[in-house]
């Protein structure tokens, strides 16, 4: 049986970030995936010869940061790209015409920042009623709604924090894209920790866990490994969820695949907002209320992003949509009610665009399960404002856990990537103290032996 001091399960960004600082500080390390490829949610997949995202498409300045930190120099680029709402266009980063847009709703944005600062409020719907006058400017702030996948009475603004927060420091205000996309990134990455010497054994899925005195032993369709530390970033199991959280939504994604001779904007992504509710509303008619009691909406918020990749004809772009709740598999009608008028939205976004499509193909969330093995969702629930992240490790079992489900605070990549470096600090720190415990042992045995020589 092969033994390693420590044995990472799943190769997304949280397993890659814990397998590499475990090994760079001497720990020899074998990861193991079930799927075929590494990546996780980030990382792309091929549908009838065209390729796509898998989900992730832009990331937090913390991966420079620890890529660099580990030794790899990978390129990126800002993103770029514009939010459509009531028929107007708000570029990303801000062009001036942006903030002459923008500059009518001076009096909402300062009280906005004023309401943010006082902490008087939990969730966005709350901060967003008691600060913005304006509809347009409403729906403009609802965008943290599409991107926390929950209906604003649910989006904690603790969630919304984290993602600027100084000590978490994933560094979400410097968005980065990777030259080449996310698959030649992630094969950069598993190179690198080869070079390392960290182990990889694809298609190889962890069934069980047996717990010896001294080591653990991982079972897997493959056959056993040994190792002194376990690390999983397979979800936690439900017992141990946060004791207040709320269904965690899952997205279908819509494939495209568009004639390169279509003028496509030089953008990296775009995002849809229908319009928020006016306060004379009731808060029904948001379109995230009625995804997340499960009904189809008639308007359909939606994030595009464009792949990085170097087709001669085409260019490829997944577009997200949330699925309602409980509906992974949409039969014809609801298929239809669902895209239709994301594809209304998308000429209106990019005239012409319907007639450059060679290729479509709707992936609901249960296509996409039995396609990659993972589920397209941020995390298995939905925090909360009181809710807290469960810890990264079981004291009962002595396995620690990383990745989307666990401490640190955000449904992002950032966060699972945190989680990997956190876990591995926890692992190299009760290394070095059982080391000093085992010198102070040995140093008092020295010297009990030699006074009684
Ligand atoms: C549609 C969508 C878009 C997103 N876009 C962004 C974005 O633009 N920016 C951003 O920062 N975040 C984004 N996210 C979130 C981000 O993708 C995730 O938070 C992050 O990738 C999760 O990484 P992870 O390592 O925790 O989990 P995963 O990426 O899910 O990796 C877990 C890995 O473990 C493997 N595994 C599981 N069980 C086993 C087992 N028993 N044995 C062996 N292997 C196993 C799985 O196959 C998988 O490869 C998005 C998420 C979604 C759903």
């Amino acid at each position: 049986m092969e033994d390693y001091d420590a044995i990472v399960v799943g190769s997304g960004f949280a397993g890659l970030f814990a397998a590499s600082r475990l090994q760079r500080k001497g720990l020899s390390t074998l990861l193991i995936e079930k799927s075929s490829g590494p990546g996780g949610l980030c990382g792309n997949f091929e549908l009838k010869g065209y390729e796509f995202h898998r989900a992730c498409f832009e990331y937090p300045e913390l991966l420079q940061r620890e890529l660099r930190q580990s030794g790899l120099d990978y390129p990126f680029f800002e993103p770029k790209g514009f939010v459509f709402l009531h028929g107007k266009r708000i570029n990303f980063p801000f062009k001036a015409m942006d903030i002459v847009k923008l500059a009518p709703y001076c009096f909402d944005i300062l009280r906005l920042l004023k309401n943010i600062k006082s902490k008087k409020f939990e969730y966005l719907s709350e901060l967003v009623e008691a600060s913005v006058k304006n509809d347009f400017f409403k729906s403009l702030v609802y965008l943290f709604s599409l991107g926390e996948s929950a209906p604003p009475e649910k989006v904690a603004l603790k969630s919304i924090a984290a993602l600027f927060d100084k000590e978490l420091n994933y560094g979400y205000q410097k968005p980065i894209v990777p030259v080449g996309g996310n698959k030649k990134l992630i094969d950069a990455m598993v190179d690198h920790l080869q070079s390392l010497g960290v182990v990889f054994l694809f298609n190889t899925e962890k069934e069980q866990i047996i717990n010896h005195h001294s080591h653990k032993e991982v079972i897997t369709n493959q056959g056993s490994y040994t190792a002194r530390y376990v690390v999983t970033s397979e979800d936690i199991t439900v017992d141990k969820y946060p004791q207040e959280y709320g269904p965690a939504l899952a997205n279908s994604v819509i494939l495209l695949a568009i004639d390169k001779q279509f003028e496509f904007p030089d953008i990296t992504e775009a995002l849809y907002l229908p319009r928020a509710p006016t306060s004379a509303d009731s808060s029904d008619a948001f379109w995230m209320n009625d995804i997340y009691q499960g009904k189809m909406p008639d308007d359909h918020g939606f994030i595009l992003s464009k792949t990085d990749l170097t087709a001669d004809d085409h260019i490829t772009v997944n577009i997200y949509c949330h699925a309602p709740l409980g509906v992974d598999q949409p039969d014809a009608k609801q298929t239809m009610q669902l895209c239709e008028p994301i594809y209304r939205q998308l000429e209106q976004m990019f005239p012409g665009i319907s007639d450059a499509i060679i290729f479509k193909h709707f992936l609901s969330v249960a296509e996409y399960e039995q396609r990659l093995h993972f589920r397209p969702q941020h995390a298995p629930f939905h925090m909360l404002a009181n809710s807290e992240k469960p810890a990264n490790h079981d004291a009962e079992t002595d396995i620690y856990y990383i990745g989307k489900s666990v401490y640190p605070q955000g449904e992002n990549s950032g966060a699972s990537m945190l989680s990997g470096i956190t876990v591995a600090e926890a692992i190299i720190s009760r290394e070095a103290n059982e080391a000093k415990a085992t010198t102070k042992t040995t140093g008092k045995a020295m010297t009990a032996t030699e006074e009684m020589a």
